[in-house]
């Protein structure tokens, strides 16, 4: 994982530096805006995530942040500064940095804030769920399976994605119920067996192989072929 410091006071950045590459962080230092946007831009250099001094020598923080933005949208930034205000804090989370450690900080808070950053980005890059040679696009709401588009309706959605996120393991019923329907819905419906049916006439085509399994008595599972 590999974090870009940037930040022209030199002993600030040392001391973040090694802060981080004693946890393991591999760490790359720039003292300019300039030097920080051209960082992002070369292919084996990028970082996964910017600490951004909000007071550099050549140009405004937050328009490094925007800059920043515009070629990496998807690359997270934490701004890191002495600036107390208020509207500074709401003017670097609106140019959309991830988050926000004012300066003097302890490098503890700096690197809890690291890693729930990395942990949301990590989140968000999960957009497809992948069975065998089922797929669901979660951004688009598109279901697939190989070069089959599947319509599903929003339950059949839930279920599948349900079923999907917990590949081969056995969900009962009652498990189905309460995540895909509300609760207090009739344990005794069979509305999870009609809508798994459902799904299957769906999901498994003429001649391709059943990936819905019913285990007698128990519930169903997602087997990949
Ligand atoms: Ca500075």
């Amino acid at each position: 994982m590999k974090i870009l410091i940037t930040e022209d006071d030199a002993r600030i950045a040392n001391f973040v530096a090694k802060g981080l590459r004693a946890e393991g962080y591999v760490t790359v230092v720039a003292s300019t805006g300039a030097e920080a946007l051209l960082l992002i831009q070369i292919r084996d250099e990028s970082p996964d995530l910017v600490l951004l001094d909000l007071g550099l020598p050549d140009q405004d923080g937050l328009t490094v942040l925007r800059k920043m933005r515009g070629v990496r949208p998807e690359l997270p930034v934490i701004i890191l500064t002495a600036r107390r205000e208020l509207g500074e804090k709401v003017r670097g989370l609106d140019a959309g940095a991830r988050d926000y450690v004012t300066k003097p900080f302890a490098f503890e808070e700096l690197l809890a804030r690291i890693r729930a950053t990395l942990r949301d980005r990590d989140q968000e890059t999960l957009t497809t769920l992948v069975v065998g040679d089922l797929r669901l696009d979660l951004q688009t709401k598109i279901a697939w399976r190989g070069e089959r588009r599947i319509e599903l309706a929003r339950r059949e959605w839930a279920l599948l994605e349900l079923l999907m996120r917990n590949p081969t393991k056995l969900l009962s019923r009652m498990q189905i119920l309460n995540q895909v329907w509300d609760y207090g819905f009739d344990p005794g419906s069979n509305v999870v067996d009609v809508y798994v049916g459902y799904l299957r006439r769906k999901v498994n085509g003429p001649g391709e192989t059943q990936l819905i399994q019913t285990v007698r008595g128990a519930g169903y599972r997602l087997t990949p072929p």
